[in-house]
């Protein structure tokens, strides 16, 4: 499997496109905002010569959805995510005047519901789901167990969690859900984040002071 990381608009989220031989490729987290942004996911894309299959979301926070409706128009590649998270679409419009931009993004309805029963699914590559809560109700994470990868959304950061003072956030779930679910993988998982940079599963375990 072959990662590539791009950091887009203005909370430098992390959207990464994963793809592997087959020329499948699955997009975690469409965070395009400005017309420049979607000029370079489009050229990442097309430049490997990929065809887009999935465009999953880890949850539906504004800097995470901002691209899911160009996806959607440019690849005809609903977005899926968990159906906890799917009010946020509907407040996108309201979200974004509260942080103060001046123009609005289409909201993007999703096109399939994911949970723990589901993998993630292209070319050769399967994706499984974890779902840890309290970032956000429908927080879910991508784990590739034969590569030791995690695309872990913003739940588990390099030396940090994923703040729990959003709507339906809560402070207690997301640390039981990181201890119970993502400290019980391999300690030298290579964690992908939806903000900064990769650590591993180790290296938190042992140094993330929030833990
Ligand atoms: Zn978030
Ligand atoms: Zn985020």
């Amino acid at each position: 499997m072959k990662i590539k990381t791009i950091v887009f608009n203005p909370f430098r989220e992390n959207t990464y496109l994963v793809y592997d031989d087959s020329g499948e490729a699955a997009i975690i987290d469409a965070g395009n905002l400005s017309l420049n942004e979607n000029k370079t996911l489009l050229s990442v894309i097309t430049s490997n010569n990929l065809t887009l299959k999935r465009s999953v979301n880890t949850h539906l926070h504004l800097d995470h959805q901002f691209g899911n409706g160009f996806v959607s128009e440019t690849f005809h590649v609903l977005p899926e995510a968990h159906k906890a998270d799917e009010f946020f679409i509907d407040k996108l419009p309201e979200t974004m005047q509260m942080y103060g931009f001046p123009f609005l993004v289409k909201a993007q309805r999703l096109g399939n519901y994911l949970d723990e029963s589901d993998s993630v699914t292209f070319g050769n590559t399967e994706l499984r789901i974890i779902h840890v809560p309290g970032h956000s109700p429908g927080s879910l994470c991508f784990y590739h167990e034969k590569e030791g990868v995690l695309f872990s959304g913003d739940v588990l950061f390099e030396l940090s969690i994923g703040r729990t003072d959003l709507e339906q956030g809560d402070h207690a779930t997301l640390i039981n859900g990181i201890r119970k679910k993502l400290f019980a993988l391999p300690d030298y998982t290579v964690v992908y984040p939806g903000h900064g940079e990769t650590t591993t599963i180790g290296y938190e375990k042992e140094n993330n002071p929030y833990l």
